[in-house]
């Protein structure tokens, strides 16, 4: 951990690994998307890479590919293996080991599928997978088996019946866009699938999941941003997992968003590594609300094939949120979920405050460990409402 990973301080990396020339066009998204690092070349002419990694890369070209952009890339330690921000996008040659609770489609999506593209798992949302591509992969990505088109399966989005589907089902008042990640489409494409949907009255709440803000803050311009705001009620999830992903450009490009009305929320993923300590989640969610963003779910890793390295044990998300709550601010606290394996959804697991629930109260412990007794409600006796009654239809208010 490099010191100023805890600092509340906002630092901007750029141009970091890259030459002085690349600073004028370092804020085109464009520019970001076309120099991604995506190859053995790219990482050895930055990074001195372990063996581990090296094969990592390897066999990445026909699992997940690989991706960084120069924003992202510029955070990751160049002499350091462990580094929590390599962890997370460069590979390594553990990913080649299906440990055997691990599965392909760990949440079970495939199977709640009406349409291709659409998973309908929750009584009144969808989730609607609108693109297989990111700005770059995160190596434990639940949705591998389809996401940077190299595996064995393919998102074909069903468009047209996907928007029928939504049409007709009158219970689906919420739907997430995700993927991939819907911020990479143009404005025009995202904007005309928001009209869409907007069109389908029953519809009411509409949320984009996103890790674009933290690897291409970039891509968060003025324009799309006046774009998203004619589509509101619109949340957007962002995908955050450790403080020093929390840039200058980050900060402005979230900052734009939520000016633009739009309420923000992180989804962080427990990860061995890399923000496996309270410590480093305190800083992060403090952060996060520095940056206008409501820390929304922390994840149990899901048990997607090749992640044992990554995998930290259930107990320690709990403890990390006992870690927090209490000791800081309720809105940096995210709710800690487990999404069922096999397509169980998400059941969120809390630290245990109940110490005994005997007849007629509840006994509690709080964050610092002291005991509570919160007793049920006493009924009133019929003995006193009739007394009450008779003092106050005669006047009389003495007690
Ligand atoms: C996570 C998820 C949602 C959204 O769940 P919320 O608890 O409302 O954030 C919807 N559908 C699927 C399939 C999901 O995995």
């Amino acid at each position: 951990m490099r010191p100023s990973d805890l600092d509340p301080a906002f630092i901007s990396h750029a141009p970091g690994y890259w030459s002085e020339d690349a600073t004028e066009n370092w804020d085109d998204h464009r520019w970001q998307l076309r120099n991604r690092v995506d190859s053995l070349a790219d990482l050895d002419l930055r990074l001195n890479l372990t063996d581990e990694e090296r094969a990592g890369v390897l066999l990445a070209g026909t699992k997940l590919a690989m991706a960084i952009t120069p924003h992202f890339f510029n955070l990751i330690d160049r002499d350091d293996p462990n580094c929590p921000i390599r962890r997370q996008v460069i590979p390594r040659i553990e990913e080649g080991w299906n440990a055997p609770e691990e599965m392909a489609d760990p949440c079970g999506e495939d199977s709640h599928m009406p349409v291709p593209g659409l998973v309908h798992r929750y009584p009144d949302r969808v989730l609607f997978l609108v693109t297989d591509r990111c700005a770059s992969y995160c190596r434990y990505c639940t949705r591998s088996r389809v996401v940077s088109g190299v595996g064995e399966q393919h998102l074909e989005t069903q468009w047209e019946m996907a928007f029928k589907y939504l049409e007709k089902h009158t219970e689906v008042r919420d739907v997430l866009l995700s993927g991939g990640d819907p911020l990479l489409f143009s404005d025009d494409k995202l904007d005309k699938i928001l009209t869409r949907l907007r069109a389908i009255p029953h519809i009411q709440f509409i949320r984009i999941g996103s890790r674009i803000p933290i690897f291409l803050p970039q891509r968060i311009t003025p324009e799309l941003c006046a774009m998203l705001k004619k589509h509101h009620p619109l949340f957007i999830s962002i995908h955050s997992n450790h403080p020093r992903e929390l840039t200058t450009e980050v900060r402005d490009a979230l900052g734009r968003l939520a000016d633009a009305g739009i309420p923000l929320g992180n989804q962080s993923v427990m990860l061995r590594g890399v923000n496996d300590s309270v410590e480093v989640q305190k800083a992060l969610v403090q952060k996060l609300l520095m940056c206008r963003v409501k820390p929304y779910y922390l994840y149990q890793c899901d048990l997607i094939n090749g992640s044992s390295h990554l995998r930290t044990p259930v107990a320690e998300g709990v403890a990390i949120i006992e870690g927090l709550r209490g000791h800081t601010t309720g809105y940096a606290i995210p709710q800690f979920v487990i999404d069922g394996p096999g397509g169980g959804g998400k059941i969120p697991i809390n630290p245990n405050y109940v110490v005994d629930t005997a007849s007629g109260k509840i006994t509690l412990r709080n964050f610092e460990g002291e005991i509570f007794e919160y007793p049920d409600p006493t009924p009133i006796s019929k003995e006193t409402l009739k007394a009450l009654n008779h003092r106050a239809l005669n006047g009389c208010h003495c007690p």
